[in-house]
């Protein structure tokens, strides 16, 4: 649920939460209702531009890097040598442009359902969009559980799921049907990683997910936790599954000497974010 109010505060209230977090408003600037999702863009006067899906806060001008860089660079760091990615849903195109940031990377395809996001992104959001011409980037509109239901198996090494919370099109992707998809298109010590919501507020979900991932036959799981300002709790999380092999570290001096610039990661956040804090390690042994 969501409400602009008469004193220009955009508010999302989050019932499961039993919480809400405004942002004052400058302006609405855009809302289009697309064949899957509402889609709505607002002007802020201190977090940018604001992009909302059917009420939730997604993405913010000022704060994006947070969830980007950490469900991008993590895993990229943790595959010895990722050469072909896939990004199911990341409309907003954020993602991708982190992931191409990796030379080495030969081949990225994003797939959205819907192309709403992707047109208001690079009209609202262009900074996001700026790497989506690089000639390894493919950008699709199609739905991410049939893509990864078809592609080729033991095709990529990373399989980033950008997607919205586990509801309307975004529901299969947090299944064991869907996990088993993308178990299948991994290489051998490939990676799946997957925005998975608050450890602070949503453990029972994050657990489902976990137990899911392993169920299906992935054998290591890290759960990273980072800021992310404009969702409900504050702290969201990014989870690591890995194919064949445990994980084995993160190719730390890589990450030292990137020769790209990141807003928030660099290899001291990596440790810090695998440094599990206690709640979440008393919630994973239970
Ligand atoms: N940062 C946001 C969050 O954590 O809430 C998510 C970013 S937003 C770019 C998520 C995207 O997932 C939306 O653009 C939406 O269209 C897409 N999406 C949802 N379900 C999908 C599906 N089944 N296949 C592909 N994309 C999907």
């Amino acid at each position: 649920m969501s409400n602009l109010e008469a004193n220009r505060w955009f508010t999302e209230v989050s019932d499961r939460d039993g919480s809400a977090f405004s942002l004052r408003i400058n302006k609405k600037l855009d809302e289009i209702q697309s064949p899957f999702q509402n889609v709505e863009m607002y002007e802020t006067t201190n977090f940018g531009n604001l992009m909302i899906i059917d009420g939730c806060t997604m993405v913010s001008s000022r704060e994006n890097f947070f969830y980007h860089e950490m469900i991008s660079h993590p895993a990229l760091f943790s595959h010895p040598a990722p050469k072909n990615v896939v990004i199911i849903g990341g409309g907003d195109c954020g993602t991708l442009r982190e992931v191409l940031k990796h030379p080495d990377v030969e081949n990225v395809t994003q797939i959205d359902i819907d192309e709403v996001v992707t047109q208001m992104s690079l009209k609202y959001f262009p900074e996001l969009c700026e790497s989506n011409s690089d000639p390894r980037a493919t950008v699709m509109f199609d739905d991410g559980i049939k893509y990864m239901r078809e592609i080729a198996p033991e095709s990529v090494d990373v399989v980033i799921v950008d997607g919205t919370d586990p509801v309307g099109p975004g529901e299969g992707l947090f299944n064991h049907a869907f996990y088993t998809s993308c178990l299948k298109a991994l290489r051998t010590g490939g990676i799946l990683v997957q925005q998975s919501e608050s450890p602070l507020t949503h453990m029972p979900l994050l657990l489902d997910m976990r137990d899911a991932m392993l169920e299906v036959g992935f054998v290591d799981l890290h759960t990273l936790p980072f800021p992310q300002p404009i969702y409900p709790s504050g702290l969201w999380s990014a989870t690591l599954a890995r194919k064949g092999e445990p994980f084995n570290g993160f190719r730390e001096q890589d990450a030292d000497n990137a020769k790209f610039d990141t807003e928030y990661y660099n290899s001291g956040i990596h440790k810090g974010a695998l440094a599990t804090p206690n709640f979440m390690k008393r919630a994973f042994i239970k």
